[in-house]
């Protein structure tokens, strides 16, 4: 009967048809390694999500002393990622509003963004 290959370290090994790993240590480094690699996207995920939301944040205040939106191109230029969201919410006046945990954008009919806070 040939040996199978560990799904980790690739070791040749003998083994019960189900077995995957030539040893536990192998099988449970590779559930960590998933774990981590899994993690490891999370928080890149949450990065992003927070800096678009000081972003967001930082043009709230500026925005609403100077009561006119931003436009796209200069909220990419401060590294705001526009494929990266909290939530969509329906807005009263019929639009949409995309936001980044507390705090939004809406597109506006001259193409530009408001920026907007979530009470
Ligand atoms: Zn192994």
């Amino acid at each position: 009967m040939p040996g199978k290959n560990c799904l980790f370290c690739g070791q040749n090994f003998m083994g019960r048809a189900d077995k995957k790993f030539c040893n536990d240590h192998c099988r449970s480094a590779l559930h960590n390694q998933i774990k981590s690699e899994n993690h490891h996207h999370f928080k890149e995920v949450d990065h992003v999500l927070k800096r678009n939301r000081k972003i967001l944040a930082a043009l709230f205040e500026q925005t609403q002393k100077q009561k006119k939106g931003i436009l796209t191109r200069k909220i990419q230029e401060l590294g705001f990622i526009f494929s990266y969201h909290t939530h969509i919410l329906p807005l009263e006046n019929g639009e949409e509003g995309v936001f980044c945990y507390d705090y939004g954008y809406i597109k506006t009919k001259c193409g530009e963004l408001a920026i907007i806070k979530q009470n």
